[in-house]
């Protein structure tokens, strides 16, 4: 919807289209992407590590993030990279929520967690304490902290999600809190990483990167707090821009993007 909406606006002759691929036949789904000469796509999970291998370059996001969810196709080279941290940093600066050369909390590991802190680091913010819970995300958060320290300018922490001392203590030291886990997603009334809204000050920013519900409990908090907000929705929609500029050289027009799905999806 989003693509299509700005190849229309713009007039552009294009259109894109959505394939179920699964992993027995992503290779040949890669070279028909080749063969057809297609401008570019995007890779859903669990694709997105998957297709690495079959890939010409990767621009240091995806190799940071150890995914790709949007690949150029550079006159038959496929060049990856992951535009959902580069969609995080983009609805932060749109948003007046400045977080370079500042310290942030990010709870979480998974995927969209991974994609934020890279890209974070990449960008110039300067600490990230990382907490995560003790389940099978436990390793890729030290990996991840890891990374930053070693391979950009950024010092990152890891820290149990349990310990609340410690939590209290990073969100205090930071500008922002961004929830990057799946906790609160697709749920009315979502439980919240953080025990109670004495956690959150008035100048500190909230970031969750859930996008349904539009308000999840750590949002509803935040609000009464009076922090400033963001919820997941313009980070979808940037790094669906982020995308759509790679391939198009061209601002996607995301005011009549964002007019479109919300009379679409509300
Ligand atoms: P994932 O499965 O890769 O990672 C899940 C992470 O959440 C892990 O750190 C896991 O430990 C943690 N987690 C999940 N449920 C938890 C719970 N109940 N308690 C504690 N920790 C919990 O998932 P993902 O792909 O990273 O997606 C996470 C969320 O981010 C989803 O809600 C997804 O919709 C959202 N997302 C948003 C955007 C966007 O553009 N706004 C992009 C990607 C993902």
């Amino acid at each position: 919807m989003m693509h299509n909406t700005a190849f229309e606006a713009l007039g552009l002759d294009f259109a894109y289209l959505v394939f179920e691929v699964d992993q027995t036949t992503l290779k040949d789904a890669i070279q028909g992407m080749k063969a057809l000469k297609v401008k570019g796509f995007n890779v859903s999970m669990p694709n997105k590590t998957a297709v690495m291998q079959y890939l010409d370059e990767i621009l240091p996001a995806g190799q940071l993030c150890g995914a790709v969810n949007t690949v150029l196709n550079q006159d038959g080279r496929l060049i990856g990279t992951n535009t959902d941290g580069l969609g995080f940093m983009l609805a932060c600066e749109a948003q007046g929520m400045h977080i370079k050369g500042k310290k942030i909390t990010v709870l979480g590991a998974g995927g969209a967690a991974t994609a934020v802190c890279m890209q974070a680091g990449l960008d110039g913010v300067s600490e990230i304490s990382i907490f995560q819970g003790a389940d099978a995300f436990w390793d890729k958060a030290l990996q991840n902290a890891e990374k930053l320290n070693t391979q950009t300018s950024c010092k990152a922490k890891v820290f149990h999600l349990e310990d609340t001392e410690a939590l209290r203590r990073e969100i205090n030291d930071s500008v922002m809190l961004v929830n990057a886990t799946g906790c609160g997603f697709c749920q009315p009334i979502g439980p919240c990483l953080i025990p109670d809204k004495s956690y959150l000050r008035p100048d500190l920013m909230v970031f969750d990167v859930i996008y349904s519900p539009a308000e999840t409990q750590l949002l509803a908090w935040a609000k009464e707090v009076g922090c400033t907000c963001s919820n997941g929705l313009e980070m979808m929609f940037h790094q669906g821009a982020a995308a759509f500029k790679w391939w198009m050289g061209k601002e996607m027009p995301l005011d009549i993007v964002r007019k479109v799905f919300k009379e679409l999806y509300g």
